[in-house]
């Protein structure tokens, strides 16, 4: 028998219930037992529509009030020593205020206490809380969230296969906060909890088991390697007759192949969607003993499953191994993607055709269902009649006129070189550019938006809801933006922005406005703890069909002499924040979205707009997981941005922004986006990470390093930037720098950013005195 194998479900609710329940929480608005509540409510949602789905192995404990991370160090009992006062040793489940407390910060009753560092979940848009470890760690089991969860769903008559994130896994995810210790080496510390972990779930009855280990898809060396072998020889011991899932995603295993293949558990996750090519050599190295479990539905974007496509896997695999050792599954949690496309029904924002290409978690559910029968053989009407209606669906995309516009196309596929890059040299492009624009050394500005208020997100929602009219919200716009240009000149600022009152969100303003783009109305994904992002779904050639930040630019140009920085999003970033098309490469797309954002620069450029920024803060964050992969994609990336900002006169000043740290890897990538000015993130670092612009490798161009933190509302001291542009003019030629904030000031209010700015430019004005 094909057995399904479910890897995890997304937990925030089809309609975010769990946000609004923590929220309510911590607003004291509701008590703890109905947080409890409100969580059991999804889990044993979430399992009967797994149940009835025909899911055979039905994930448990991958519900998080927050975050699944932090419910492990919770488990194993890594609580950092500011947190341990408010430790409940009663408590074997949740302990809600201490785990609240370390994932976002407690003050109350003379405890003060900020949260634990948050980061990215591999390269999903995921954030988890970081585990952190000192020298002398100590682990205790300290929460059987894992074993009320398996028993609570035992007790609605389901059983499950909880699920854990590894021991090897946990402790790379985290940080040493204190130097003289590697963290792996405390692996033997960590080892035993799992042991009684796992006995504990022998007891209780559990049948399977997932141990998530992600990084044996990784670049890890021979010692890690070999620290899985003698790992997962002592846990197989403890778990008795429990059947072990190690469970890899995002990544196909590459070298760590015999590694994963070897281990002495009953079967292998596979991720065979990132990992496409890899069934071949994993078929040809399975040893006799394992079971291997095909990751095909792609848990990690929204399209429908290509039936015939993964049939061929899945019955490759069977020949190899036969039936009883292939689970069929999607390729990692389904976490990363919406709840539910049955809860879709705006046919403007997501027509009907496109909405029948996609698949969100349930979905997704019947589709590993199905292939299992489809490939198990004995099919039944309802069945062949899907497998039927998948395979218009695949045809109706490979040939929908909604998706392919030829002269996107080739277009795309004509770029040249010469498209790519600027005419003239950045010394000449400075120099024209000097001239045009006459200004001062240390020459100041700001990222983009100023605040948005909550009268500015009224007049949005208002027009949205048709309470006011469009006249009336354009009014209301213009002033503010007049506003705003008044106060920069006010403020003696030398390059001004219009203020992006206008735009609810640096993507989303931009795929309203492109062909190629859907939305959807309950397309929730978890972000971090409550937050969730409805990322916007590129289905189609993306291309311009008008103007999109012509009007408001301009406008706020005719109130001032001082020039106006036209504001755009780049590719890489509209790409990387969005749900992107899989029947094309990834840089196809990009190219795409490139040139249509090179034809609103020169939009711009005709009006008259003659500094343009184009924002790529998700550059970075768009690096493959495995460092051989990284040139290749820094390469289209860096000529998408090339491609949009290439076309234009010398005297136009193309201007980018960053707001991700750590660019020391990929300083010389970033200067060959050739920007004129990068505007970056440092002030958090206290300019540390100017650094890396000025090592061996000199960055040629411009650059603005972040004077202020637009995170907090705190209003720094003339003297304080001073001092921080000083050390930047120790490592970079005065010439060469701007002086502005870290990012964006839309979440900041108008007195703090008044203030904070004044300061800004009295410290430019002393810098260029000295
Ligand atoms: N121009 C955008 C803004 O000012 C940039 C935002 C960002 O870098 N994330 O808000
Ligand atoms: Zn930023």
């Amino acid at each position: 028998m094909l057995l399904t194998n479910n890897l995890g479900y997304p937990r925030v609710g089809a309609f975010r219930e769990l946000k609004k329940a923590n929220e309510a929480y911590w607003a004291k608005k509701i008590s703890a037992q109905e947080l409890l509540q409100a969580g059991l409510k999804i889990r044993e949602g979430n399992w009967k529509t797994q149940k009835d789905a025909g899911i055979d192995l039905i994930p448990s404990n991958d519900f998080s009030f927050y975050d699944q991370v932090l419910d492990l160090t919770l488990t194993v009992g890594a609580i950092p020593a500011q947190y341990q006062s408010l430790l409940n040793n009663e408590d074997k489940g949740y302990n809600l205020d201490l785990y609240f407390a370390m994932a976002r910060g407690f003050q109350q009753d003379g405890v003060d206490v900020t949260a634990m560092e948050m980061t990215k979940w591999f390269d999903t848009n995921y954030h988890y809380i970081v585990p952190e470890f000192v020298k002398n760690q100590e682990f205790k089991l300290t929460s059987e969230k894992f074993l009320n969860e398996y028993n609570e769903a035992k007790s609605l008559g389901i059983e499950t296969k909880p699920v854990l994130i590894g021991p090897i896994s946990y402790l790379l995810l985290g940080k040493e906060k204190e130097s003289g210790f590697n963290r792996i080496d405390l692996i033997d510390k960590l080892v035993p909890v799992y042991e009684e972990i796992l006995g504990k779930l022998a007891a209780a009855g559990a049948k399977y088991v997932q141990i998530d280990e992600p990084f044996l898809a990784l670049d890890i060396d021979d010692a890690t390697r070999a620290l899985y072998t003698s790992v997962f020889t002592k846990l197989a011991a403890a778990a008795q007759d429990i059947k072990i899932i190690v469970t890899t995603y995002f990544e196909a295993l590459r070298d760590n192949e015999e590694t994963a293949l070897n281990l002495p558990v009953y079967a292998v996750h596979v991720d065979l969607v990132r990992g496409e090519n890899q069934l071949d050599t994993i078929l040809a190295k399975v040893p006799a003993s394992l079971t291997l479990s095909l990751g095909v539905v792609e848990g990690r974007n929204i399209w429908k499953n290509d039936y015939e496509k993964s049939l061929v896997q899945i019955k490759k695999a069977v020949d190899v191994l036969g039936k009883d050792r292939v689970l069929v599954g999607p390729s990692s949690s389904l976490l990363h993607v919406p709840f539910d496309l049955d809860n879709e029904d705006n046919e403007e924002s997501l027509p009907k055709e496109v909405k029948n290409w996609l698949a969100f978690a349930k979905q997704k559910l019947a589709e590993v269902k199905d292939l299992a029968i489809l490939a198990e053989g004995e099919i039944d009407a309802k069945t062949a009649e899907r497998f039927e209606a998948n395979k218009a669906a695949a045809e109706d995309r490979r040939t929908s006129s909604l998706i392919h516009k030829p002269e996107v196309k080739e277009r795309t596929a004509n770029i040249t070189d010469d498209d790519a890059k600027r005419t003239s040299s950045f010394a000449a492009r400075k120099e024209a550019q000097q001239a045009k624009f006459n200004l001062p050394a240390f020459p100041t500005t700001t990222i983009g938006s100023f605040p948005q208020t909550k009268d500015v997100r009224k007049w949005r929602a208002d027009l949205k809801k048709g309470t006011i009219s469009q006249e009336q919200y354009d009014k209301e716009i213009a002033e503010e933006t007049e506003r705003t240009i008044r106060l920069q000149e006010q403020l003696d600022i030398d390059v001004l922005v219009h203020g992006e009152f206008e735009r609810n969100d640096m993507v989303e303003y931009f795929g309203e406005q492109l062909a190629g783009y859907a939305f959807t109305k309950n397309g929730w994904v978890q972000s971090y703890g409550s937050r969730c992002v409805k990322p916007p779904v590129i289905y189609g050639d993306v291309y311009r069909p008008a103007d999109m930040t012509v009007r408001w630019s301009s406008y706020a140009q005719t109130l001032t002499n001082r020039p106006v920085k036209g504001m755009l999003t780049g590719p890489v970033t509209i790409l990387q924040w969005s749900f992107v098309r899989n029947d094309q490469p990834r840089s196809t797309t990009t190219y795409q979205i490139a040139l249509a954002i090179l034809d609103e620069v020169q939009a711009l450029e005709k009006a008259g707009i003659k500094i343009i920024q184009i924002d790529e803060p998700a550059i970075r964050e768009g690096l493959p997981l495995r460092k051989a992969d990284h040139q290749q994609y820094l390469d289209w990336a860096v000529r998408s941005f090339r491609v949009s900002s290439s076309n234009v006169d010398d005297d136009t000043q193309i201007h980018t922004h960053m707001c991700y740290s750590e660019f020391n890897d990929i300083i010389e990538d970033i200067a060959a986006m050739d920007a004129d000015v990068i505007t970056i993130e440092t002030s958090r670092s206290q300019m540390e990470l100017l650094d890396a612009f000025a090592a061996d490798f000199k960055y040629p161009n411009d650059i603005g390093p972040g004077v202020y933190d637009i995170h907090s509302p705190r209003v720094p001291s003339t003297e304080e930037m001073v001092e921080l542009l000083r050390k930047a003019k120790a490592v970079v030629p005065a010439e060469q720098l701007w002086v502005n904030p870290d990012c964006g000031l839309k979440t900041r209010a108008w007195p703090e950013t008044k203030a904070a700015l004044e300061a800004m430019v009295e410290a430019a004005k002393i810098l260029r005195a000295e």
